[in-house]
């Protein structure tokens, strides 16, 4: 020993000692717990795709078999099945495409952290020879170093391995694309597309083109004798916009694979929203006005030019001074039940799930079209994900009287939600009036 003075006398480095023994026993046989706990949601991933394969349509339906478990494990454990979802497509990466970190992890050479550090890493990394020759040095490092460390290693040699050039960073980027709508003032709405900018700088040139044809038709001298000659002083933004409502309203898709099942195909399919009217705007009395899908207000002639026009539009007649619904399509809850069920519920009424009601659609818990009325006491929020899981899978729900969701998994282990208890609500004497 160096001549040092003492610390720490020998009974407390002895409990130490212990202590870290123990430690490093615990941290390996929980690296092989987890790696026992990948397998086997790996196991249950492979279940899911095997059983998707046999519902060979839409995305969204192969999803189902997927989400169906990924409910019944997240029960079973008390997870978000979110959760379970990731962690299921996780653990298969690792057992199919990082069999040397799974190693890493069993043999306690590695921890659970560390191997989903070389896994959110390499996961860009697609060739399996690159892939393997990343992988046995990330483990190497991780075997001496801590999680940050190892994970900016691993991120550096990934850069080193796999320049990500634009084209790659831009079909990345690709996979973002989509479609929005955001609300404004005075009755008006914006949409949004977020696209590869080739593509929308096309789209801006082309309705700027044909915008400039429309202008550059010459005006009549004189509109007064003609009541059908169009004087048109639209600026070009207007025409614009005009030109885009109309391709997107009435346009027929280049592509479209409903066009041998699909009666008229893609073109076909008109717009679905619903117009919100006082009666007495409806009749023409009043200028109130109405809303479209009970969010956007529109002013009443819009309103009543839609009503009285397309059969594609749900119509929702409310009485002039209590709001309440004169006329509905019977299958939609009426506003007033809708805001029932939504401050019942909170959120989404599948186990665990905190989605707010009202980004919730409101679920006719026994069936609409098996006699399941359009009443509070069937009704529930579920969001898409678990509307369409119950929907589209072998999960089902029962509602008793007091609002409480019975779920039973296609395993058939039974699971109750019960509404949030911090809202009080004040009986009405009246039935709705449906
Ligand atoms: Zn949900």
């Amino acid at each position: 020993m160096l001549d040092r003075p003492p610390v720490f006398d020998d009974r407390e480095d002895a409990v130490l000692t212990d202590a870290v023994a123990v430690l490093i026993e615990s941290e390996r046989a929980l690296a092989e717990l987890e790696a026992t706990r990948i397998v086997h949601f790996a196991m249950a991933m492979r279940v899911a795709l095997e059983r998707s394969q046999h519902r060979p349509r839409a995305i969204q339906e192969r999803e189902m078999a997927l989400r169906s478990i990924a409910a019944e494990i997240g029960v079973a454990l008390r997870w978000n099945d979110r959760t379970v979802q990731r962690r299921l497509g996780e653990a298969l990466q690792i057992v199919d495409d990082f069999p040397s970190t799974l190693q890493a992890l069993a043999d306690g050479r590695i921890s659970a952290r560390h191997a989903a550090v070389i896994r959110d890493a390499g996961v860009d990394l697609d060739d399996p020879v690159t892939r393997g020759a990343f992988e046995s040095r990330v483990i190497e490092r991780a075997a001496t170093d801590t999680v940050a460390g190892t994970r900016a290693f691993a991120r550096a040699l990934v850069e080193e391995l796999h320049p990500v050039s634009i084209s790659e960073r831009f079909a990345h980027a690709e996979q973002q694309r989509r479609v929005w709508i955001d609300e404004d003032v005075d009755g008006m709405a914006r949409l949004g597309v977020l696209d590869g900018a080739a593509k929308i700088r096309a789209m801006y040139d082309r309705l700027t083109r044909q915008a400039r044809a429309i202008r550059a038709v010459p005006r009549p001298e004189s509109t007064g004798d003609d009541p059908d000659a169009v004087d048109d002083r639209r600026t070009i933004d207007q025409v614009r916009a005009d030109l885009l409502c109309d391709l997107v309203l009435t346009g027929q898709p280049t592509l479209d694979p409903t066009a041998d099942t699909l009666p008229g195909g893609l073109g076909a399919i008109r717009a679905h929203v619903s117009v919100v009217i006082p009666a007495l705007t409806a009749a023409g009395a009043s200028d109130r006005g109405a809303s479209i899908d009970g969010l956007s207000p529109i002013d009443a002639d819009t309103a009543r030019r839609l009503l009285a026009g397309s059969p594609a539009w749900d119509r929702v007649v409310t009485h002039p001074l209590t709001g309440t619904v004169l006329a509905v399509d019977r299958y939609r809850p009426s506003p007033a039940i809708q805001r029932f069920v939504r401050a019942r519920d909170v959120h989404c009424r599948f186990p665990g799930c905190r989605r707010p009601a009202r980004a919730c659609e409101i679920d006719h818990s026994e069936e609409h079209a098996r006699g399941g009325p359009t009443a509070r006491t069937n009704l529930a929020c579920l969001c898409t994900r678990h509307h369409t899981l119950k929907t589209e899978t072998p999960w089902t729900a029962r509602q008793r009287p007091d609002g409480s969701l019975e779920w039973t998994s296609p395993l058939g282990r039974s699971v109750t939600d019960r509404p949030e208890r911090y809202v009080a609500f004040v009986p009405e004497p009246d039935p709705p009036p449906f």
